[in-house]
Parts: structure tokens; sequence; C-alpha cells
């Protein structure tokens, strides 16, 4: 699975803000591997770096000293939409208005075409949907006396997720769509009484790396935008009212776990899946272990609630990058074993619960079950700590076709054989919610299909959504199948 974008901002006169950045991009980097980029303001010229690869590999001392100024955007990037080359590397730039502007997009737009092809792009012209955000933008001067006003006529009429950082050489933007699908949030450099500085990001840790204090989430819908005046909100006449719809797969698996969102720690909100599900799904085991990484507090939480004492399994090769590309089936099961290895002393003649976030293709579950009964496993219950992945992701999550997601077409007992459990259950979207237990909306809709927007779907639906299987499935395991 591929994550989201990581978007962050940054509005500090008198400091030097593009290592500020850097540090803030850093945080987000797992939001995106592809490429990183920033752009950078002295108040009259913006400069621009982007390129392939990870943060630290872009950006060096030689490069940081050459942007000079105290406004910053700046962006990592996974390709959910367009190609994953330079071109798509953000932030977009264009230069119009006064000495131009830079924007940052974080989400999926649902109307790239016909936004396209109302600024009359071709399709082979446009590297992103956020290629095309910034077109309508640029399109929108001269009647647009300066980038909030643009940002009033264009944001209306774009469908989907965006959570967007833009700055034009004076002054910061942030925005959110109504449905907030991808996080975005405030933060304050120095005091409260005396602000230094202001922050935007789309996780909170990105804050506190860079010693600034978390103000609160961007809502919403909302518009921001940032000068010597701090943080002002400006009314964009949206063109109908929503209910708030964050992504859920954030909580489970996207952000980091020190993030917070709508006020929850997520490491704290993922133990209490495992804790859920343990309850919901239990099973007699001498020892629960999480898949590295997002799958341990989850683990965590399952061992505490069960009583079944928590233990390290596998260890993750930490120098492997996650933008690993493992087009196959064969390839992606040769990653697995790169990047995960087990402890056999740990795990030889024990009867296992492994906890892991999400099942996608399968590949990962069905390698390190593989992995853990050759180590000895006496059995392997795998117990999921998000809903089966059923629907694509419209809202810039990378998710296979239909056909690839293993929960598509087989029942969680034909999943148990496929992946070689002894038994397979996963947390009910109701034990998700109350794990989190936030009072804001949530899109679920690749659990549950049930879209916020229009989404051009395939024409083959699920077949299994007209089974209602039972969470939980117990397979005799006779043998391993594949092995
Ligand atoms: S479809 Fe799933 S991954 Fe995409 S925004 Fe909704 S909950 Fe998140």
């Amino acid at each position: 699975m591929k994550e989201a974008c990581g978007v962050f901002g940054v509005y500090a006169p008198g400091k030097r803000v593009a290592n500020l950045t850097f540090d803030g991009l850093f945080a987000l980097q797992h939001r995106g591997q592809e490429s990183a980029g920033m752009a950078v303001s002295d108040g009259d010229t913006v400069t621009v770096v982007k390129d392939m690869g990870l943060v630290a590999t872009v950006f060096d001392e030689r490069t940081l000293s050459g942007l000079q100024g105290h406004l910053a955007i700046g962006h990592t990037r996974y390709s959910t939409h367009g190609s994953s080359d330079w071109a798509g590397a953000q932030p977009v730039y264009r230069p119009v208005g006064r000495a131009g502007f830079a924007l940052g997009h974080n989400g999926n737009l649902t109307n790239t075409r016909a936004l396209a092809e109302k600024v009359g792009m071709l399709p082979g012209s446009i590297a992103t949907d956020s290629d095309v955000v910034a077109e309508l933008l640029a399109q929108s001067f001269p009647e647009s006396e300066d980038l909030s006003t643009a940002l009033q006529l264009v944001l209306p009429i774009l469908e989907g997720a965006f959570s967007l950082v833009l700055m034009s050489s004076e002054r910061l933007f942030g925005v959110r769509d109504p449905y907030g699908f991808r996080p975005l949030c405030l933060g304050r450099l120095g005091p409260a009484d005396a602000p230094e500085g202001w922050v935007l990001a789309s996780e909170t840790p990105a804050l506190s790396v860079i010693g600034a204090t978390f103000v609160r989430e961007i809502a919403p819908g909302e518009l921001v935008v940032i000068d010597a005046d701090g943080p002002t909100s400006l009314e964009v006449p949206w063109l109908r009212e929503v209910t708030p719809r964050l992504c859920i797969f954030e909580f489970a698996y996207i952000a980091r776990p020190d993030s917070r969102l709508y006020g929850r720690e997520v490491h704290e909100t993922r133990c209490r899946m495992g804790a859920l599900l343990a309850e919901q799904a239990p099973a007699e085991a001498d020892m629960v272990m999480g898949v590295p990484e997002s799958g341990v507090p989850a683990a965590e939480g399952f061992a505490r609630a069960s009583g079944i004492p928590y233990g390290q399994g596998l260890v993750k090769n930490r120098y492997i990058g996650r933008s690993f590309i493992a087009p196959g089936q064969q390839e992606r099961a040769d990653a697995v074993r790169r990047k995960l290895n087990p402890l056999t002393d740990a795990i030889a003649g024990k009867r296992l619960v492994v906890v892991d976030d999400s099942i996608v293709r399968g590949t990962t579950q069905r390698s390190v079950i593989r992995m853990l009964r050759e180590a000895g496993a006496a059995e392997v219950h795998l117990r999921i700590s998000s809903p089966p992945w059923r629907w694509p992701c419209f809202y810039g999550i990378d998710t296979p076709s239909y056909e690839e997601l293993l929960a598509t077409d087989h029942t969680v007992e034909e999943m148990a054989e496929i992946l070689g459990a002894d038994s397979l259950a996963y947390i009910s979207i109701e034990n998700l919610k109350e794990a989190i237990g936030a009072d804001g909306g949530f899109c679920d809709a690749c659990f549950t299909g049930d879209y916020p927007t229009p989404v051009a779907l395939a024409a083959r639906a699920p077949v299994s959504l007209g089974r209602t299987e039972p969470v939980a499935a117990r397979v005799h395991q006779a043998a391993l199948p594949g092995v």
C-alpha cells in the first residue's frame, strides 16, 4: 500500500525557514518517498527545489544554504494519481501575480478530467491533478487580485480530497476540502503572547520536531491565510455543506503513531483497536506479536486485553526503503523477505497471535505466516485491526484494482486458507470507530463502499459484498497452501 503525501508550510519573519522545512518534511517522510521538494520566498522571489528521492537525498547543507527566505512550503510525494517522475514532484510553481505561487497537495481529486477540460489541458500535458489545480488558479489571474481571491474562485469547483499548502511571495495558505479527508494542522513558533511564526503540517509530529506548538486542526472546508498579522480564516463559497469525513485509515495505518488526529493520539487508538479485537475475536495462544511496524501497537493492545504475553517475533530491516518497486507477486513476496526476518527462538513451538493493520493483496501476510511456520510456530492466528478492504480508494491512497484486493472475492475462511493461517479475524467497523472514540465523521469507503463523493467506480462491484460473512473464521490447517 502506498500512503498519501505529506505537506508542510512555515511563515516566520526574520528566520531562515529552509532548515525548518527540511526537518518538517523529514518528519513526514512516511507519507511519501518518491519525491520531495520545497519552495522558499524572501518576500520578493520564490525559489523551488524538488527532485526524485527521499528528503535527505534531495536536500543537503549546500542546497539548503542557497534557499533564503522566511516563507516556505514543502512536499513529500507518493504518486497515487499521475506519473512517478520528476514532472509529478511538488511543489508545483506558476509564475503569475507579483512573483508567482507554489502549491503542495495531499489527496486526490475525483473530477480531474472535467477540470482539465475546463482549463484546456490536453490529457498528455497533465502530470498530476495538482497541476490542474495550479492551472485553474493561474488562469483566474488577472481577474483575481491575488492568490486568496483566486482560491475563493477555484476551490468550490474541486471535488474529492485535498489538503493544500500554498504560498505567494508574501503569504502562506492552508486549505482542507469540506470533507476533511486528509489531515492538516496549524502550529505556532514561539510563545502565545509573542508568536515568532506559524506552521502548517499534515501531521502534528512535524510541528514538534521544529519546536512548534500545536494550535488546532485546520477545519474541513477552511481556507486559512497567514501573514504578518497571523492566521486568518477566509470564507469559501462551497457549493454544498457536508459532514466531515476524515480518512479512518489514517488511524489504522497511515499516520505516525505519535500523531494526534481528532484530538486522539494515534498510538493509543491502535492499542485500543487491538484490545477490542481481542474481545471480539479471542484466540488461544502463547504469544501475541505484531507485524512491524503499524501492527505493533494493536498487538500490544491485544496482548494487554487477552492476558497473552506480548513478544517480538519479527525483526524489520530499518534500512530498507518503502519505495521499493515490486510490480509482481513474486517480487512483492521477495521484498517482504528482505524486509522482515523471524526471531526463531522466540517463535519455535509457540501458538502465535499475529496482528497486522490491514490485508490488501495478502502478499505480506502470506509471506510472514510462511516465515513463522518455517521458524517453528505451532499455530498462527491472524488478527487484523481494520475491516476487510474491499473497495478501492479514490481519495489519495494507492490501492490495487478490485481483482487484486484479496477480500473482494473471498470470504474470511477462504482468505485464512489462502494465507495459510489457522484462523483469521478482522475488527468490525463499529469496534474500529469505538477504538478511535472521536466524535468527528469518517470516510470508511474502502471497507463499506460508502463513498462520500461521486466516484468513477469500475463496472464490477465486489462480489463478496452480498455475503454476510462472519467476521472471524476458524480454519483447520492440514497443510500450508503453496509451501
Ligand atoms: S476510501 Fe479508505 S483509504 Fe480512502 S479516504 Fe476513505 S477510508 Fe481512507
